[in-house]
C-alpha cells in the first residue's frame, strides 16, 4: 500500500540530501493557484453574492447570508454533548497555559544615554481564523486559532467555516460551540477559497481582516499564498503530513496507527516512515493491511498511503534518517528510536516533534497544549507553526535626546552622503542649524 525508497547505500552528499528523492505530492498547492485565483477575483468584485454562489457549488448549499445568527451558537453549545464539551474546555485549558506563557514583554534597551529603541508589542487589529469544515469538522482548529488570538489581545477575530448540508447551511454544530465556548460571536457560514478572499477583500457583511490564519486544504493553503501581501498569513498549513523516524526498537503497532490517523484527514495527506530497521518497515506494512482495512475512512486513507507524497524510506543509520526528515521538513515528526529525547534535539526542521512511543501526533492535535495549525509542504525549513507570536507586531519606538543626536550626526551624514541620499543628512543637521535649517531659512 505504501511504496518504499531505499536510500541504503546511497551517497548523502555534505550539502543536504536532494529533495527530488523523497516522496512528493502531484498536487501541490503551486497547481491549485490556477483553481483559487478566479474564484478570489470574483469575490473581489462580487462580494457577498459570490462566495454565496461558491457555496453552492463545492458545499452543496445555497445561503441567503454568510453570518451565524448568535442564537445558533447558543444553540449549538447548549446542545453539545457534555463528554465532547468536557474535552474541548480540557483542549482549550492546556492550550491557554502553553499559549499564555509565549506573551511577550516591551523591550527597552538604552543604546546611548539619552538614547533608547523600544520593542513595543502591539496585537493585530483585526483577525480572519480559517476553521476546516470539508470532510472533517474541525473544533479543535477553533481553539488553536481562537486561544493564541485571544491571548494576544486582539480585538477583532472573526472566524469562518465551511456551510454544512447536514446542519442546515451553517458551519458545523461542533465548530459553532467551540466558537460559542471561547466567547467568539462574528462566525461566517464560508469555506475553502472563497472564505479567504472574504477575509481579505471584506464583503457588505465582513469587514477586511489585517491577517488570515488557520489550517485548511490545497484550495485554502493556495488562496492565502495568492493573497499574501494584502493580508499577512500565518504558515502556509495545508494537507497534514507525519513523518516518524524510527529504529528497530519502534512498536509497529504504534507506528502504523500514528500514519493512518494522519491519513484520514485527506486523500494528499501525507504519511512518511524513515527508518534504519527493514525488519521493521515490513511489520508496519503488515499492520497497515489490517488497521487500514478496519478504519472507518479506509478509502481516504488508502489514497493518501498510496499516493506519491506517502513512502517508507530505508536508510542504513539514524544520522542519514536525521538528513533525510530535515530535508523533508515535515509538519508533524515523531521519533520513535531509542533515547528518543536526544535524537529529537537534533531535528533542525519540522512543525512540530513528538518525542517517544507515548506522544502520538493525535495527542497535538487536540490536547498537548501545542498548536496544530503548523506549516507544510516543506515550509517547516523556514516557518513556525501558530502561536501568540503570529498575532503580534514588533513596533520599533526610538526615542533620542537632543544629545543624543548630536553625538552620532556626523555618522548618520557620512552614511547618508556614501549612499548618496544628502536630504537624509540634512534632515539630521537641521536640527543643529544645518542645511535642513537653512532651506527652511532658519
Ligand atoms: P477545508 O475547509 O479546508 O476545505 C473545504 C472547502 O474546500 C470547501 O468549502 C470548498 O470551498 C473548497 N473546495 C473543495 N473542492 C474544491 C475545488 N475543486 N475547487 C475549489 N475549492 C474547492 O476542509 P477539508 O477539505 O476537510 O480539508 C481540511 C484540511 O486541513 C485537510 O487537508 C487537513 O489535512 C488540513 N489540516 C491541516 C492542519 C495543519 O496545521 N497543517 C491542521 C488541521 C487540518
Amino acid at each position: 500500500m505504501i511504496s518504499r525508497i531505499d536510500l541504503r547505500g546511497a551517497a548523502f552528499p555534505e550539502g543536504g540530501i536532494d529533495r527530488d528523492l523523497l516522496p512528493r505530492a502531484e498536487f501541490d498547492v503551486e497547481a491549485a493557484l490556477d483553481a483559487v485565483r478566479p474564484i478570489c477575483e470574483d469575490v473581489r468584485h462580487r462580494g457577498t453574492a459570490a462566495v454565496i454562489d461558491y457555496g453552492e457549488r463545492f458545499d452543496g448549499v445555497r445561503l441567503e447570508r454568510l453570518r451565524v445568527p448568535a442564537q445558533a451558537l447558543a444553540d449549538a453549545l447548549a446542545r453539545l454533548d457534555p463528554e465532547v464539551r468536557a474535552a474541548l474546555e480540557e483542549s482549550i485549558r492546556r492550550a491557554r497555559v502553553v499559549h499564555r506563557d509565549q506573551r511577550r514583554t516591551d523591550t527597552t534597551t538604552q543604546v546611548v544615554p539619552g538614547g533608547t529603541v523600544t520593542e513595543r508589542w502591539v496585537p493585530v487589529q483585526r483577525v480572519g481564523l480559517y476553521v476546516p469544515g470539508g470532510l472533517a469538522a474541525y473544533a479543535s482548529s477553533v481553539v488553536m486559532n481562537v486561544v493564541p488570538a485571544q491571548e494576544a489581545g486582539v480585538e477583532g477575530i472573526a472566524v469562518s467555516s465551511p456551510p454544512q448540508k447536514d446542519d442546515g447551511g451553517l458551519p458545523a454544530a461542533p465548530v459553532l460551540a467551540a466558537c460559542a465556548l471561547l466567547g467568539v460571536d462574528e462566525v461566517y457560514a464560508a469555506g475553502g477559497a472563497q472564505a479567504i478572499a472574504m477575509f481579505a477583500y471584506g464583503t457588505d457583511e465582513c469587514r477586511a481582516v489585517n491577517l488570515v490564519t488557520g489550517p485548511g486544504n490545497i484550495y485554502v493553503a493556495s488562496a492565502k499564498r495568492l493573497l499574501k501581501g494584502r493580508i499577512g498569513i500565518d504558515a502556509e498549513a495545508g494537507p497534514t503530513e507525519i513523518a516518524v523516524l524510527a529504529d528497530a526498537s519502534a512498536e509497529p503497532g504504534f507506528v502504523a496507527a500514528d500514519l493512518v490517523s494522519q491519513a484520514e484527514h485527506d486523500t494528499l495527506a501525507a504519511a512518511v516512515l524513515v527508518t534504519t530497521s527493514a525488519e521493521l518497515a515490513d511489520a508496519v506494512d503488515k499492520e497497515l493491511e489490517v488497521q487500514v482495512a478496519a478504519a472507518r475512512h479506509r478509502e481516504r486513507i488508502t489514497a493518501a498511503l498510496s499516493g506519491r507524497q506517502s513512502a517508507t524510506v530505508l536508510v542504513d543509520t539514524l544520522e542519514q534518517g536525521l538528513e533525510v526528515v530535515d530535508a523533508y521538513a515535515a509538519e508533524h515528526l515523531e521519533i520513535q528510536t531509542q533515547d528518543a529525547a536526544a535524537v529529537a534535539a537534533r531535528v533542525r526542521n519540522a512543525g512540530a516533534v513528538f518525542v517517544g512511543p507515548h506522544a502520538p501526533v493525535s495527542l497535538g492535535d487536540y490536547c498537548a497544549g501545542s498548536n496544530h495549525v503548523l506549516p507544510t509542504g516543506g515550509c517547516a525549513c523556514h516557518s513556525s507553526g501558530l502561536s501568540v507570536q503570529s498575532f503580534l507586531r514588533g513596533i520599533h519606538v526610538v526615542d533620542y535626546s537632543r544629545e543624543a543626536l548630536a553625538e552620532v550626526a556626523h555618522h548618520v551624514v557620512a552614511l547618508a552622503n556614501a549612499e548618496d541620499l544628502p536630504a537624509h543628512g540634512s534632515a539630521v543637521t537641521a536640527r543643529f542649524g544645518g542645511a535642513g535649517a537653512a532651506q527652511r531659512g532658519g
